[in-house]
């Protein structure tokens, strides 16, 4: 297929599978954080950019929303190209945990978070970006941000006031941590920058620009600027893949098989490796807490383009070419 062919090609799947969910209205949009309650729930977009920097967008796909939870695994990539891998591990493990996203648990042996997807393990990456001030930290997070969308982004002021006064429950994992030496330094400027990576202001096309800098190895595919470590985007996509989706995970992994993170906006970033990234946004939530109309737009477009990590057309696909 030539470049034009492929754009058209996409086009045709993306068109009709954003009809399809744009009617759908079952789930909720979040409340408990008061002012993401005030999100419009009829607000739906996908996008989707290839590796040459083209983005095919349907929908409200210039609507802004808070990235949330979606920020966790880009904060992973910062530390992680701090520290390396053996560095963050002393403070954050990689094991997928069924518990809820904002438990306040620990692993029993190690006392780490279980991985960087829950708040826990999130609060305890956010201690690891380098940075001789908070003001400094806050600037390094939002540029790494704005790097890979390929624009400046903002911070939503009233969402972050909001996380800030309701945030007690992450302030009683940030002191249980503390106790067990999982962070250290000054628990409420650590707090403050992960309440502030939680409240940028994103949308779909900056998700699908984010994805396409992580599929394509770390490096913007239209400024070129080399955006995160490369040993760090391997582990990255690999926590994304076995953590990304809250209670859904494991489901995920199975039922849609790419590596991906959803917040509590109603965003959910997807990579596809070295091919392409996908930003999706309706805050309608279902009861894991994911984008119920999001979900189902990247189950189906994973299974009409065959985008499953074990899908045969993708790993198999010459082995399939030589016996079929
Ligand atoms: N600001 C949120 C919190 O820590 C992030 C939640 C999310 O998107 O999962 O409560």
């Amino acid at each position: 297929m030539t470049p034009a062919e492929t754009a058209a090609y996409l086009d045709q799947i993306l068109a009709p599978l954003h009809q399809r969910y744009r009617a759908v209205n079952d789930g909720d949009v979040a409340t408990y954080i008061p002012e993401l309650a005030k999100a419009n729930p009829d607000h739906f977009g996908i996008c989707l950019t290839t590796l040459d920097g083209t983005c095919h967008a349907f929908g409200d796909c210039d609507q802004e929303f808070t990235i949330q939870s979606i920020s966790k695994p880009l904060v992973y990539g910062i530390a992680l190209a701090a520290l390396g891998r053996e560095g963050v591990h002393k403070k954050v493990g990689v094991e997928p945990t069924g518990d809820a996203f904002n438990a306040i648990i620990l692993d029993e042996k190690t006392r780490r978070p279980f991985n960087p997807m829950v708040n826990a393990g999130a609060i305890a990456t956010a201690a690891l970006v380098p940075g001789k001030t908070l003001a400094e930290r806050k600037e390094s997070v939002l540029a790494t941000f704005s790097a890979a969308a390929g624009r400046r982004l903002s911070v939503d002021q009233k969402v972050y006031e909001s996380e800030l006064e309701t945030g007690h429950r992450n302030r009683a994992i940030a002191h249980l941590m503390l106790n067990f030496g999982m962070i250290e330094g000054d628990v409420t400027e650590i707090l403050d920058l992960y309440f502030m990576q939680c409240s940028i202001l994103v949308n779909c096309r900056d998700l699908a620009m984010i994805g396409a800098t992580l599929a394509n190895v770390g490096t913007n595919p239209v400024t070129h600027e080399h955006v995160f470590d490369t040993a760090a985007v391997q582990d990255v996509l690999s926590v994304m893949f076995t953590c990304g989706m809250y209670d859904y995970a494991g489901e995920w992994a199975v039922r849609v098989g790419i590596p991906a993170k959803s917040g509590v906006a109603g965003g959910i970033l997807a990579v596809i490796n070295r091919q392409f990234g996908i930003g999706t946004y309706s805050p309608r939530l279902d009861a894991q807490g994911n984008s119920l109309r999001g979900i189902k737009a990247c189950a189906d477009l994973a299974d009409e383009l065959g985008l499953h990590a074990f899908n045969f057309m993708n790993s198999g696909s010459q082995f399939m070419k030589s016996v079929l």
